[in-house]
């Protein structure tokens, strides 16, 4: 049987509401959003996802990461302001949001920062599952231990958890030691709770970046995440941007959409290949053709799906997209951040389509400012941030 035909019969048999989202969110990403890119001029169906945001701060620091951090001091690149990590909408406003898009039952991705550190997390989840649609979650797992009991009872479907490799290896990424070791019992409470509940549910599913510290390491994963009892894997390629193609997006943005648009800057590594990581990644095709023979049995995807022979581009030529040459995750996902507002993008969020503090959803997704950025991004095909951006990659992911 083959690792997709494994992926889907286990999803299925563990839980079939998510195992039907995820059918129904991979058709609208590889048929749905191309009918609407092609015939609706800046319309779309109601998304599949809608991916909350429900924090800007997180407890981790860790070296990839692109998103802006709390401790930094102005003028550096992950600079933002004090009430940036303040923001937080309430369970009252989200509860809105449910009840208006419950209908059409999309898929509700909880993400962060450390999505624990919102304070009404757990109740958001049980009201998630009430109202009969499927929660997904993103965490570091520091706080796994604690919750795991309530998470379980409040029924959530799909635990994500992002492992880069061995202990030491994850904690040296992580910038903390002994995150492994927190990780590894948060899960272990997570599947102990499942088995005095008798539930299912959470799936585990495990998410391994590919950057420059684990080079060496990938070859790990499938091991720990087997291990960890893990119901899939998914490698990532670092995502990053250049200078020339941030300050041309910054350039594009004003003249399209009159923003300054600033996001990418913590994002920006030149020095993905420097001197310095480039005796570890010459190994990397290696250990990717290794990947594919892994006996392990565990489905294990890659996003980008690119082939050993193209991992040298992927770092050097930012220009190439290996054959995703659009971007539809604009009409299948929608995103809100901390204060509520909405946004296209996942981690370039500058434009911002309205705020569901202030308006219905729907209203939004069809306004004028989200079809403006589908109908200018179909005439640029892609913008200079988008080549490296996880969302362009979204019909890209295969099992490998
Ligand atoms: S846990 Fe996630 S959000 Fe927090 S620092 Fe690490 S990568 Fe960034
Ligand atoms: S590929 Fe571009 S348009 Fe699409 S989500 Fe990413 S940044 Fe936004």
């Amino acid at each position: 049987m083959s690792a997709l035909s494994k992926k889907w019969l286990r999803l299925a048999t563990q839980n079939p509401a998510l195992a039907w989202n995820k059918a129904r969110t991979t058709f609208r990403n590889r048929i749905g959003a191309r009918w609407d890119y092609s015939f609706r001029n800046g319309q779309a169906k109601p998304p599949a996802t809608i991916c909350i945001k429900l924090t800007n701060a997180c407890n981790l620091r860790c070296q990839m990461c692109g998103q802006p951090r709390e401790n930094a001091c102005p003028g550096e690149a992950k600079y933002a302001p004090p009430e940036f990590f303040r923001h937080s909408v309430s369970l009252e406003q989200y509860q809105r949001l449910i009840d208006e898009v419950k209908f059409f039952r999309p898929n509700i991705y909880l993400w962060g920062g450390e999505p624990f550190l919102y304070p009404h997390l757990i109740e958001l989840i049980a009201r998630i599952h009430r109202a009969g649609l499927t929660s997904q979650i993103n965490t570091n797992g520091m706080l796994l231990e604690k919750h795991a009991r309530e998470l379980v009872e409040a029924g959530l479907d799909d635990l994500i958890v992002s492992i880069d490799g061995p202990a030491e290896v994850h904690d040296a990424v992580r910038g903390r030691e002994g995150v492994f070791a927190r990780l590894q019992r948060g899960i272990a409470a997570v599947t102990e709770a499942k088995r005095e509940l008798g539930s299912r549910t959470p799936v585990l599913r495990v998410r391994g970046t590919i950057c420059p510290e684990n080079f060496n390491q990938i070859t790990d994963l499938p091991r720990i995440a087997h291990e960890f009892g893990a119901d899939s894997l998914n490698f990532n390629w670092t995502w990053f941007t250049t200078a020339a193609a941030g300050a041309a997006h910054q350039k594009l943005m004003r003249q399209l959409f009159d923003i300054e648009a600033s996001s990418w800057i913590p994002f920006l590594s030149e020095s993905v290949l420097d001197r310095k990581t480039r005796a570890s990644f010459a190994a990397l095709p290696k250990q990717l053709q290794i990947l594919k023979k892994q006996s392990v049995d565990l489905p294990i995807s890659l996003s980008p799906h690119i082939r050993p022979d193209q991992v040298e581009a992927y770092f050097t030529d930012i220009q190439q997209t290996f054959g995703c040459r659009d971007c539809y995750s604009v009409y299948v996902k929608s995103y809100i951040l901390p204060n509520g507002d909405v946004t296209p993008c996942p981690d370039y969020p500058d434009y911002i389509v309205g705020s569901i503090v202030q308006s219905p959803f729907l209203q939004i997704w069809n306004g004028d400012r989200y079809r403006k950025w589908r109908q200018e991004l179909k005439k640029h095909r892609l913008f200079p941030i988008c080549t490296r951006c996880c969302d362009l990659y979204l019909s890209s992911v295969q099992f490998i």
